[in-house]
This record gives structure tokens, sequence and C-alpha cells, in this order.
């Protein structure tokens, strides 16, 4: 039974929700909100609606971004030859925090992990494959994430894009094996990109 009147209940279960959000933190983020001005609480409440609204894939990279094609592929000054090819939106931060990276992006949204029923046309891989075939594009930096799964996805592309007359590369090991991108400090991530090695 809960202790909570039923609109805080209902408000700490939304947190709750949330990704790594317990009990405890969900309750004390719902008391929270509770003390916020009207103010604060319509912004937080906009700010939500809007990213829902406005965010969308790029055509291109499938990053997310408020434009599309997003600035990344738009900016002229970055190497559209040299693709990296990522898991998450999140990795294209990660990636961009290095600072040494001035190619684009392709992002998979997500990696094949038969384990779990996803194949190779559940995640943007036929994208790819139809960017590389415009022509334009020299490398292609397999950056997926080193665990099994990630692993996996790298060779799976690797095999389909080397016919194609496409350098294949893999970012160097020193990220930590079963590691996210995400998690990675800048400096083990630029050494890892630096140190990539032809597949
Ligand atoms: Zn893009």
């Amino acid at each position: 039974m809960s202790y909570y009147s039923p609109s805080i209940e209902k408000l700490i279960e939304a947190f709750e929700k949330l990704p790594s959000i317990g009990n405890k933190t969900a309750a004390r983020l719902a008391f929270h909100m509770l003390d916020a001005s009207e103010e604060d609480t319509n912004e937080f409440v906009q700010a939500i609606l809007d990213a829902k609204k406005n965010l969308k894939y790029c055509s291109k990279c499938y990053n997310i971004s408020d434009t599309d094609p997003c600035p990344i592929c738009n900016n002229q000054n970055r190497d559209h030859t040299i693709i990296c090819v990522v898991e998450d939106v999140r990795d294209v931060v990660a990636m961009e925090r290095t600072h040494e990276f001035k190619g684009v992006y392709h992002v998979l949204h997500g990696s094949i992990s038969p384990m779990n029923g996803i194949g190779p046309d559940d995640i943007k891989i036929k994208e790819l494959i139809s960017h590389l075939m415009e022509g334009q594009v020299k490398e292609i930096i397999l950056a997926t994430n080193p665990r099994v799964e990630g692993e996996a996805t790298a060779m799976y592309i690797s095999k389909l894009v080397k016919p194609l007359g496409v350098k294949v590369t893999r970012i160097a090991h020193g990220i930590p094996v079963g590691g996210d991108l995400e998690y990675t400090d800048e400096v083990t991530l630029s050494k890892a990109l630096e140190g990539r090695r032809e597949l």
C-alpha cells in the first residue's frame, strides 16, 4: 500500500520509468517538482514537449536533430568522405567531445543481437549502404561498442561494405571490452580513433 496521495504516487511512478531512477530517487524528484515554482514547472514540461515535437532524425546520418539535414551533415567544413558508424546518438556526442573527428556520422540505432531478436534489417544498415552507393565516401570507421553485439555488427558491415571498394577501419581497442563509447573518456576515445585498423 502507498502512503502517498494518488497524484504524488502517479508522479513518482512517472519518474521511476526513467532509466537508472529507483524508487527513492523518484520520490525525491517528485517532491522537488512539487516545490518548484509554476514557471519552472511549465518550462520543464514545455522543454520535454518541444523536444518530442521538434526533434527528428537526420535523413542522411540518422542522428537526432532539430533540422534535417543535421548541422553536422550540413557543415561543408567537415570531411564528407569519411563516415564514423556508431550505435547510438549519444555516441555521436561522445565522439564530438574528442574534437578529433572531422568527418560525418552514421547512427545505426542499435546493434545486431540474435539473442534479442535484432537482425541486420532492424538497424540502419541498408541506409548506410545506400549512402555509400552514392560513391562519395572513401572510408568508414566502425565505432560500434566493443561488446559481442558491437563486434558482430562491425564484422557484418565490414563484409557488406568491402566489396564496394570503401576502406573499412575499426577503432582500436583500449576502450574496455564490454564498455560503452558514451562512458569512455575523451583521451581514450581519441587514441582509439587514431589507432584504428583496417579490416
Ligand atoms: Zn546528419
